[in-house]
């Protein structure tokens, strides 16, 4: 059958896995043009080296972060891997700087591959009192000069807001990279590639995506050489998305802003209604006045939302009371509100946060909610029946 153009107003879903290039000399200059690392093709070859409905994907996702180039990938831990391995270049480099406070999937992946596979001298920072001592943070680089640091915007149970002007500002000082997980505080609330940062990556698997249903990641960026580099490693280790994928998340990506507005504005009047619950200890929410980094949260987000992730916990006499209330509450919102380990979902989930981190959060009534953009009363209603009966 001949194909033709149709009057589609959308890019097709292109799953080729090789794409026709007629002659010995247009496949000569597609595969020339192809070791110059471009974002897009004017011949496309194969499409886990570049695919065009991943490229009008990216597209999408780099009006929304204000960048030069966004590259999707699998997984956001496919992402996590190619915005690190861009900058091992041989053996003798030097130290690679992480927060503790960030992802765990992160944080094993740094420990069983990039440590006890690669080698790599891999050192950590701590913050102190569910803050970053940005004076203390100093004296690590200057001891260090890392490569790299590597921090998330809002960190993952404890959403702590990372100040990550100033914390770029010392980065620069001392000569450091600057890799930025801004999965949790979104484009909408934060750019931190406007400020500076060198690249920012996400699991698109949650806000961007937005309905739980795909697994995706992204690596953002202004300068062209990390952006050849993340090409050429997505392509010879095969991070690249699929085509499908790739169109589903495009579509679910014109409502983010819509989708995380929400969120944002349910769980800022989710965390206020918990903290008036007398047996609920703690709320943390950067919009509470009293998280430790409510101030950096206003300085950055401009008021315009604090994310959509709530963590609170239990009070009781003693441990077993905690968890014993803990678990109550799971179970009477099980129904609308359920256990599911991931978040950015469109209805609220929540995870109990002993049984994923163990003993790191040493309260075990702790519940680390993921707001959806469900109706903010039915939502109140759900927690407040089950909260009357705990
Ligand atoms: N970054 C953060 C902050 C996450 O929470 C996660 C997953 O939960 C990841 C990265 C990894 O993303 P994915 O599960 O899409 O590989």
């Amino acid at each position: 059958m001949k194909r033709k153009e149709v009057n589609s107003a959308r890019i097709p879903i292109y799953r080729d896995a090789g794409f026709e290039l007629y002659d010995a000399e247009t496949t000569a200059e597609a595969f020339r043009k192809e070791t110059e690392h471009h974002r897009e093709s004017e011949n496309y070859i194969y499409s886990r080296y570049r695919n065009p409905t991943v490229v009008s994907a990216e597209e999408e996702i780099m009006k929304l972060e204000g960048c030069n180039w966004a590259l999707l990938t699998q997984s956001g831990m496919s992402a996590i891997d190619t915005a690190l391995s861009i900058f091992q270049i041989g053996k003798n480099i030097r130290p690679w700087l992480f927060f503790t406070e960030i992802y765990g999937g992160t944080i094993s992946f740094i420990e069983s591959v990039l440590k006890n596979r690669r080698g790599l001298d891999i050192q950590y920072f701590t913050p102190d009192n569910s803050n970053y001592d940005l004076a203390k943070l100093e004296h690590v680089l200057a001891d260090l000069k890392p490569e790299l640091l590597y921090i998330e915007t809002i960190s993952n149970p404890m959403l702590i807001v990372a100040d990550v002007e100033n914390i770029m500002r010392i980065a620069r000082k001392y000569g450091a990279k600057v890799i930025i997980d801004n999965t949790f505080a979104t484009p909408y609330l934060y750019k931190p590639l406007s400020t500076g940062v060198d690249l920012a990556i996400h699991s698109a698997t949650k806000y961007f995506s937005g309905h739980g249903n795909l697994s995706a990641g992204v690596v953002c960026g202004n300068d062209v050489k990390m952006m050849q580099s993340a090409i050429e490693y997505r392509k010879f280790i095969g991070h690249m998305i699929s085509p499908d994928d790739a169109y589903r998340l495009q579509t679910q990506i014109l409502t983010f802003e819509l989708r995380f507005s929400r969120q944002c504005d349910n769980a800022s009047k989710l965390a206020v209604y918990l903290k008036n619950i007398p047996f609920i200890k703690e709320v943390w929410f950067p919009g509470n006045k009293n998280h430790p980094t409510h101030h950096i949260a206003e300085k950055l987000f401009g008021g315009k939302g604090y994310g959509g992730m709530i963590t609170f916990n239990f009070d009781g006499k003693d441990k077993d009371q905690k968890r014993s209330r803990r678990d109550k509450f799971i179970k009477l919102v099980s129904e609308k509100i359920k256990l599911i380990p991931t978040l950015g979902d469109a209805h609220t989930i929540l995870m109990p946060v002993e049984a994923v981190w163990g003993t790191k959060y040493p309260e075990p009534g702790m519940i680390r909610l993921s707001v959806g953009f469900e109706e903010y009363r039915e939502l109140e209603g759900i927690v407040s029946k089950a909260l009357a009966k705990v």
